[in-house]
């Protein structure tokens, strides 16, 4: 039979070097996202960072403007006492007049203030709570943060172990493969992982969904091994 000369592969084989495939991918990805993760922690403590320090600066104006409010009123208050003493003292009552008009005036005004410092003060303390809150929202992503990275940082010697043991794993098993089919073989792994390899799911390609004709198919039964026409990928049939 000609079908003898041709190479053939176990089956095992080729579903183990997906395996490793599928799990190296896995490991690679958890090592490139650990250091992205930590980042993105990093970006959120500073941020929350950046609105307690807002919120503490708008407090800090807030009291500012009461603090010049008060201070006008205590100079206006002033005013009027010494206007009160020229009261007594007036050299005409066209003059007396004139201080009674502008005691008048200014106590209106400085009742006005009075009314929009209160106003200011109670909005002030509805504010003050944002600052415990922004705390503790920033004392709590710190704290991911922390644990983030230690996680990270816990797993990394790990995960970079496991990589170097499955890579060492794929190198055996891809000894197994036959020379002509290997070379091609490593040239898509090389560039795709474990898009180098595909299932074959009812008869299609796992990876582009292409039919595989029925003499490919019984080919690839038969343990030789074939490449899919559309997207290049190794295929072998799952464990029923
Ligand atoms: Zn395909």
């Amino acid at each position: 039979m000609s079908s003898s000369t041709l190479p053939t592969v176990s089956i095992d084989v080729l579903r183990t070097l997906h395996r490793i495939h599928k799990q190296l991918t896995d490991l690679k990805g958890r090592r490139d996202r650990g250091p992205k993760a930590i980042l993105a922690c990093e970006a959120n403590v500073k941020a929350r960072e950046a609105e307690l320090n807002k919120v503490r600066e708008d407090l800090k104006t807030m009291r500012k403007n009461i603090d010049a409010k008060q201070l006008q009123l205590k100079t206006t208050e002033q005013k009027i006492k010494d206007l009160n003493t020229k009261l007594n003292t007036a050299a005409s009552n066209r003059e007396y007049q004139i201080f009674k008009d502008q005691i008048a005036a200014d106590t209106m005004a400085n009742s006005v203030l009075e009314d929009e410092i209160i106003e200011m003060m109670d909005k002030t303390e509805a504010f003050v709570p944002k600052i415990g809150e922004a705390e503790k929202i920033l004392k709590a992503t710190r704290d991911k943060a922390a644990s983030v990275k230690d996680e990270v940082q816990a797993q990394a010697d790990t995960v970079k172990g496991e990589i170097v043991r499955l890579e060492g794993e794929l190198k055996v098993c891809e000894q197994e493969l036959p020379a002509p089919v290997r070379d091609m073989y490593l040239r898509q792994a090389m560039k795709k992982g474990e898009d180098a390899m595909a299932e074959i799911v009812d008869g299609a390609c796992g990876g582009c969904y292409q039919q595989i004709p029925i003499n490919i198919q019984s080919n690839i039964r038969m343990l030789q091994p074939n490449f899919c026409k559309t997207c290049g990928r190794l295929l072998y049939f799952p464990e029923e």
